[in-house]
């Protein structure tokens, strides 16, 4: 066996390494992965998961780690099934029976339909995150997260755990799944919503998974500002986006876009919508570590849409200056936060690694339901903010931002049935007039209402009688 083939047998199957701790982004103090840390205790700042010891990793050549990731690929070992396959990019320090997979990650990737590449001006492809087990992306995020809590439990003695979070919908969903398959004398579920900002799929999925769910008067950012006063000043597990150990298992999309890719990455450019950005942090730092490892060759290019109802980040890159929004009601209601949570991080990541390499494009909300319409019309299954993102696309496409024809990857961060709500509005006609949006009849369907008879609906569908 030669040298190569002997450190791929030896790595694939990962056992518990390397040294991590929280590290503040702002002072780059470090500190034990012993408790739930979301700020720095020190200055306020926030907090990212660091291995000590990722320098370790560097000794593996890149092409000896692709083999690797696609060898494990074959196995049959649950725990690597799921984002886990990447175990020393996301938690090597957690052993392989601490991990929780409950079918996450791994999410296909579809060619964009050809005439919908037509309208958006390119051709393009979808990754399908809205097919995890919670219909989410955030599903990700939860996997590394609750494996972690199992791992504390498990090994460091954790007695009792209330994991609680702020949502626009999905995160509570993920949350409250993944929270419900850890024993019940240890873990309690709470998650905290605006009432009635969140569609009734969204809320029927905590519910379903036994947790308190918790509805304020408000919009997001009010519910994050009460988690985060709950976790500085009471024992609870916060599971937003804010949790660096969240972040952490979300950087798995990139791993997968690349491994799907064949790791080819020249001139590739991922499309994301943009909420709270936890979900585009992850994405920029999980390409950073494939390039540090020399997995990939070349980072790619982000392109960020967003609502102009909810667009700090477009007035960010258009101004120079961040300030938060007020947000206006919206249909790519997962991501109407007007004061994302990571941007410092955001605004890191760029300044260190993507300063000419990331864009944010605004759309209306018209073209967001019409970017989620056209899609479906097209056999696709996007959300709203896949909706959003497609929109984006087009647009960025149009004004020259992104070339056409080149390697380009949207993601599509839930499933339509999550927002069919929006849909039937758009149908209906129904949309409360603070939406603002004019519906086009080209778009729409409705059921038809027919006899039962074969008769008349060979004669409503214009049927030939056979000769
Ligand atoms: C959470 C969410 C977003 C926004 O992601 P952030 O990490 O908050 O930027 C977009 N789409 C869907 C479906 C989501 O659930
Ligand atoms: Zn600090």
């Amino acid at each position: 066996m030669d040298e190569m083939q002997k450190e791929i047998k030896r790595r694939l199957i990962p056992s518990p390494e390397g040294e991590m701790v929280y590290e503040c982004i702002s002072c780059g103090g470090t500190f034990p992965l012993d408790r739930f840390l979301y700020t720095c205790p020190r200055c306020g700042g926030l907090l990212r998961l660091r291995d000590l010891r990722f320098d370790r990793l560097k000794e593996v050549p890149g092409p000896v780690w692709r083999r690797i990731f696609d060898f494990r690929k074959l196995l049959r070992r649950e725990a690597l099934r799921g984002i886990f396959l990447f175990h020393e990019l996301i938690f090597p320090i957690i052993p392989l029976d601490a991990v929780i997979y409950l079918g996450e990650g791994h999410t296909p990737m579809v060619r964009a339909n050809e005439e919908l590449g037509r309208w958006v001006g390119t051709p393009f492809l979808i990754k399908y995150d809205g097919l995890n087990p919670s219909v989410s992306f955030k599903d990700r995020g939860m996997a590394s997260a609750i494996s972690f809590i199992n791992y504390m439990i498990r090994y460091q003695g954790l007695k009792q755990v209330l994991g609680i979070c702020a949502s626009t919908g999905d995160t509570s969903a993920a949350a409250a799944l993944y929270l419900s398959y850890l024993p019940k004398d240890k873990v309690r579920s709470v998650v905290l919503l605006p009432q009635g900002k969140v569609t009734p799929a969204q809320l029927s999925q905590p519910l379903g998974s036994g947790a308190v769910v918790i509805e304020i008067p408000g919009v997001f950012d009010d519910c994050m500002r009460i988690v985060e006063e709950l976790a500085e000043n009471y024992e609870v597990c916060l599971l937003n986006s804010k949790n660096p150990i969240r972040i952490q298992g979300q950087k798995s999309y990139s791993y997968e876009v690349a491994q799907q890719l064949a790791y080819r990455t020249r001139g590739l450019v991922v499309v994301v919508p943009i909420g709270n950005a936890g979900n585009v942090t992850a994405i920029m730092e999980g390409f950073v570590d494939l390039w540090r490892l020399g997995i990939i060759e070349e980072l790619p290019t982000i392109l960020g849409v967003q609502s102009e109802r909810a667009n700090p980040l477009v007035l960010w890159r258009k101004t120079g200056k961040y300030t938060p929004v007020e947000v206006r009601p919206s249909v790519a209601q997962a991501a109407m936060i007007g004061n994302p949570v990571s941007f410092p991080k955001v605004a890191q990541l760029v300044e260190e690694h993507f300063s000419d390499r990331f864009f944010v494009v605004q759309v209306t909300e018209e073209e967001i339901m019409e970017g989620m319409l056209v899609a479906n019309r097209h056999g696709h299954v996007v959300c709203t903010q896949g909706g959003e993102a497609i929109a984006g696309l087009r647009k960025a496409i149009s004004e020259g931002v992104i070339p056409r024809g080149g390697r380009i990857v949207v993601d599509s961060t839930s499933h339509q049935l999550k927002f069919a709500s929006f849909q039937q509005m758009y149908f209906e006609d129904s949309f409360p007039p603070e939406y603002g949006i004019k519906t086009r009849e080209e778009l729409k369907n409705h059921p038809r209402r027919l006899p039962p008879s074969a008769e008349e609906i060979a004669r409503y569908l214009g049927l030939k009688k056979k000769g």
